[in-house]
């Protein structure tokens, strides 16, 4: 039987490989739905190839000027706020991919799992700020969350060779993002263009942007927390600059298991929609001799504050990642359209959570209550 899937996003980064990996394996995945927010013009194209029963664009405006320019019969085109979720819950689906970026992504996170769905989560934000509600999602329906993120893509690999009591660390692998050697009297001066050209990774602005500050580290802390349902205590991050292993586990016995290949997103995003089956990957070829060296260091928290305070951050929970993670939404978008420097994110970030009066154990309203302040919050600090 092939599997039927949603893609939400799928004109982003993550939302284009996860097509190319339907492409190449079409025997066994059909494309049931796809998504996009406001890339119309790409969204034709890809409704055109794939020809898929359903599909969102979840920005107004750009859901009307779609169905007036491109007419197509045999896909039905929701709109609005809630298009996601629709698209998340239809009962022919058998795996969502929730490729949005930012807290966006959250409802249809949780509808996947109400309706009983695989959820194959790239989109970490979800993870981080509702984490304990989508634990609790997937238990009553007994679903299952399948990492797209490629360090907790090898995490979850890893942690086939061993019991989840018997982990002694997970160890959190990193590039270290364009500024690694970067002295910190330089970061005054970074621009848009150094902080968007990632030495390993091509992928979406937001997330290039916070490997840069390694907040994307900090955001994987988080999100490997709830993932394995471990504490912060045990978990270590690495830099590896070669990008190679994408994590490790170590057990009790001291034995480190890690997950080893090219960089390439396909890679997780095919394990995630076709675990526990493993398919012929893009990349093919891999030759332990090209890579001649695998470098370890550990990370400089003086020069990437955002990373120490995501270990604070996992620690107190509560409505605090989902502040964390809304101030960082809106610093980026803000340097983004360069009305912040580089270096003024963390002081953002930093200065929003300090005035953020937590709530222990939130619900849904709660945690979309801290995230609506911890914009409207951070945004105050842009002047
Ligand atoms: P992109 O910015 O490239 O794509 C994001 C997608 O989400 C686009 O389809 C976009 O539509 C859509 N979108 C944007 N805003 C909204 C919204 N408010 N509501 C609904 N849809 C929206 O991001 P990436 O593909 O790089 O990242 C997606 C997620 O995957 C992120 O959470 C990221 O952290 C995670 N991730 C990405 C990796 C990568 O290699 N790129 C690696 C690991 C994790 P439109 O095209 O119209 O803007
Ligand atoms: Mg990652």
């Amino acid at each position: 039987m092939k599997k039927r899937l949603v893609i939400l996003g799928s004109t982003g980064s993550i939302g284009r490989s996860a097509l190319d990996v339907v492409a190449r394996n079409r025997d066994r995945i059909d494309v049931l739905a796809l998504s996009t927010h406001r890339n119309i013009e790409q969204f034709r194209r890809q409704i055109q190839e794939f020809r898929p029963r359903y599909g969102a664009v979840t920005q107004g405006e750009c859901c009307f000027r779609f169905q007036k320019q491109y007419p197509f019969p045999g896909t039905e085109v929701f709109s609005g706020d809630d298009a996601a979720e629709r698209l998340a819950s239809l009962p022919e689906a058998d795996i969502v991919l929730n490729a949005i970026v930012g807290a966006a992504g959250l409802k249809a996170s949780l509808a996947t799992l109400k309706s009983g769905k695989r959820l194959a989560l790239a989109n970490k934000e979800s993870m981080v700020i509702g984490g304990v509600l989508l634990n609790l999602a997937r238990k009553a329906t007994d679903s299952e969350i399948i990492p797209v993120d490629s360090e907790h893509s090898a995490i979850w690999q890893a942690l086939t060779s061993g019991k989840k009591e018997e982990i002694k660390k997970i160890i959190l692998t990193g590039s270290g993002g364009p500024f690694r050697e970067t002295p910190r009297e330089q970061f005054r001066d970074i621009t848009k263009e150094q902080a968007l050209n990632h030495p390993v990774w091509k992928m979406g602005p937001k997330i290039t942007v916070d490997s840069a500050t390694m907040m994307n580290k900090g955001l994987e802390v988080i999100e490997a927390v709830h993932l394995f349902d471990i504490s912060p205590d045990k978990i270590d991050v690495v830099i590896h600059p070669q990008s190679i292993i994408h994590s490790m586990v170590e057990f009790v016995d001291s034995s480190i298991i890690a997950q080893i290949s090219y960089p390439d997103m396909r890679l997780p995003i095919s394990y995630a929609l076709f675990y526990p089956d493993r398919i012929v990957s893009s990349n093919g070829h891999f030759d332990l001799t090209d890579i001649r060296q695998l470098t370890f260091q550990k990370p400089d928290y003086e020069k990437f504050p955002l990373l120490r305070l995501a270990f604070d951050v996992a620690r107190k929970g509560g409505t605090l990642p989902a502040v964390f993670n809304a101030a960082n939404e809106v610093a980026v978008a803000a340097f983004l359209k360069e009305r912040v420097k580089f270096y003024q994110i963390p002081d953002i970030i930093t200065d929003t959570l300090e005035k953020h009066i937590m709530v222990a154990q939130p619900s849904l309203d709660d945690i979309i209550a801290a995230d609506i302040w911890g914009r409207k919050t951070a945004e105050e600090f842009i002047v």
